[in-house]
């Protein structure tokens, strides 16, 4: 019987970045918000809340109250605002996210019809969208642009999908336009962690796939993953059930670049309790086998 954990599972630069960010400026001062939960994970927000970094949903609920912008971004009409109502401003937006914003707006700057691809409701396509002159296409997959045919086209993409979706819409798009530039967007955390996954699922006979149910790239870990073996998604050890065990030997754990280091280790010594192997219990991720 073995539990092996995915290479580099848990929080990426940007999310531990964000954070870190978060936790220096409560220490500076004590009264200060998140624009949006400051990354997608629950179990952290009600951390951070503790702290006394509270996420609010709108500009009036800021109160004039320094304001922490998440990883994602934020849309740049908001961070105009803030501007003009005199709110500072700590700015823990990602800078691969600053960068694809970066991006969008100089492609339809350059008169570009920008294509996105990605989830159109999802906060960092939401704020991408803002930095674009005119209308962009946001997709979730190549099949939806249907026979739709274009002059000059910049592809760019949320920094969570997968690799061979945006391989995809390229292909998709060449024999549709007459000018095509691409610009890979796709965050290096995202892809590495998408390989590991990969490589460990098609090892194992279960998957266990931990972060939040609105985390984008662990719902896309869980896709990679459910290809290939029976899978689970959760956000805690709580979710966990003894049955999933019963004639498994391979268990795989992976997280998203959002999970806190401490639910995989709750959720690890969870698995291993219930595989009534309690001795081998850790504290901490690095002690857990990787593959
Ligand atoms: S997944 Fe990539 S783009 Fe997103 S916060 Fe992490 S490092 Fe930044």
């Amino acid at each position: 019987m073995s539990v092996k954990i995915a290479k580099n599972s848990g929080f990426c630069f940007g999310v531990k970045r964000a954070i870190k960010i978060a936790l220096e400026s409560a220490e500076e001062n004590h009264d200060i918000v998140t624009l949006g939960p400051l990354i997608h994970n629950p179990q952290m927000v009600e951390k951070l809340k503790e702290e006394r970094i509270v996420s609010v949903d709108k500009i009036t609920e800021i109160k004039g109250r320094p304001t922490i912008i998440r990883s994602h971004g934020v849309k740049k009409e908001i961070l105009e605002q803030l501007e003009r109502d005199g709110i500072e401003v700590i700015n823990a937006t990602c800078p691969y996210v600053s960068k694809t914003q970066e991006y969008a707006e100089k492609l339809s700057e350059e008169g570009y019809k920008v294509i996105i691809l990605g989830d159109k409701n999802h906060p960092e396509v939401k704020a991408l969208r803002s930095y674009i002159r005119g209308e962009a296409i946001v997709v979730a997959n190549a099949e939806e642009l249907s026979d739709k045919t274009f002059q000059k086209v910049g592809i760019i993409s949320q920094t969570t999908r997968k690799f061979e979706d945006f391989q995809e819409l390229v292909r998709t798009i060449v024999p549709k336009c007459h000018e095509l530039r691409v610009i890979n967007t796709i965050c290096n955390a995202t892809s590495i962690r998408q390989n590991s996954t990969l490589k460990l699922a098609k090892e194992s006979d279960l998957m266990i796939v931990i972060g939040g149910k609105n985390s984008s790239n662990t719902k896309m870990l869980a896709k990679i993953s459910e290809n290939f073996v029976e899978t689970y998604h959760i956000e805690t050890e709580y979710e966990i059930n003894k049955m999933w065990f019963k004639d498994k030997r391979n268990i795989g754990i992976t997280a998203g670049a959002s999970t806190p280091d401490w639910i995989i280790v709750e959720v690890y010594n969870k698995i291993i309790e219930y595989m009534g192997n309690i001795n081998n219990k850790i504290s901490k991720v690095e002690d857990i086998p990787s593959f």
